[in-house]
């Protein structure tokens, strides 16, 4: 695997990957690597001929008081798993060469419809931050396909209507969720968990979803009283609720009562993390 820090070499590298007629692949991450991120490698290895992931800590869809000082890097514990999992090409951008000028004076691309709702509300600026950088990171390392995780399903929805409003040339692949085996979604913010959290407190989000669904599928249509249930076990549990919308999978709007694909999202807050977590359900 090669390591590559600056636009230039990533450029002229993956130029040179075309010219042979191969097809290129990319993973963006944010580094920190788990099972999650090598589900989306192996989608990106089935579909291409070169695989390249990105690690970089975007500063731009941090708010003021979150974690972009405390967030986990383990580049070298993560170039080792990429190593073993033949990724070919590593994108270690650089904030000096991503925004020299600073984030803030830098252009923005925000998609508009579906940024403010869900994580959008508690986070502000957030999935602004994600499609300027998406965008660039797709204009320096020009891939033929982009693998995005589902876990982060309102990202991969944002992503797949950016490239197709503004014809950007790339083909959006969504990866299935990884789990541990309680049930809880793999997330490096897991990392902040203690033992009991992790184990015992973490895995009611995925309950929840799970019950949720039971429920839709078995006729409940009372999407309120499922939300407000779901808010009342996440709280006992040790949860601060944020949110549990059940919506379309299209419109990421409030599901109607015969909407049939439907995705419940749902976030809160467990002692210094904030999870998310979603399910889907085809009626
Ligand atoms: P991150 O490093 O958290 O920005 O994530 C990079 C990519 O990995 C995104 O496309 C995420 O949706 C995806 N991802 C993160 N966790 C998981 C997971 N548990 N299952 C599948 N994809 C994931």
């Amino acid at each position: 695997m090669k390591t590559l820090h600056s636009i230039a070499e990533i450029q002229s590298v993956v130029a040179a990957c075309k010219a042979e007629g191969k097809k290129v692949g990319f993973v963006p991450t944010m580094g920190n690597l788990h099972g999650g991120h090598l589900t989306l490698v192996e989608k990106a290895k089935e579909l291409c001929d070169v695989v390249v992931v990105s690690i970089y800590v975007n500063p731009l869809q941090f708010g003021p008081n979150e974690d972009y000082d405390s967030y986990p890097r383990t580049m070298e514990q993560d170039q080792e798993l990429l190593i073993a999992h033949g990724v070919d090409l590593l994108y270690t951008a650089q904030t000096t060469e991503i925004y020299p000028e600073g984030s803030e004076h830098h252009t923005h691309v925000s998609v508009e419809v579906l940024d403010g709702m869900h994580c959008g509300k508690s986070r502000p600026g957030f999935f602004t931050g994600i499609a300027t950088v998406v965008t660039k990171l797709f204009n320096i390392v020009r891939p033929d396909v982009a693998v995005f995780g589902e876990k982060d399903f309102q990202q991969i929805t944002i992503i797949r209507k950016m490239v197709k409003d503004m014809c950007m040339p790339v083909e959006i692949i969504g990866a299935a969720i990884a789990r541990e085996e309680t049930g809880l979604a793999k997330s490096s913010r897991n990392g902040y968990l203690t033992n009991e959290e992790r184990t015992v407190i973490a895995p009611t989000l995925y309950q929840c979803l799970t019950s949720a669904r039971e429920a839709i599928l078995n006729g409940e249509r009372d999407f309120d009283l499922l939300r407000r249930d779901a808010f009342a076990k996440m709280a006992q549990a040790g949860f601060k609720p944020d949110y549990f919308n059940i919506c379309s999978t299209e419109t990421l709007l409030t599901a109607a009562a015969d909407d049939q694909s439907l995705v419940i999202l749902a976030a809160g807050y467990l002692g210094k993390a904030r999870l998310i977590d979603n399910i889907t359900i085809e009626l």
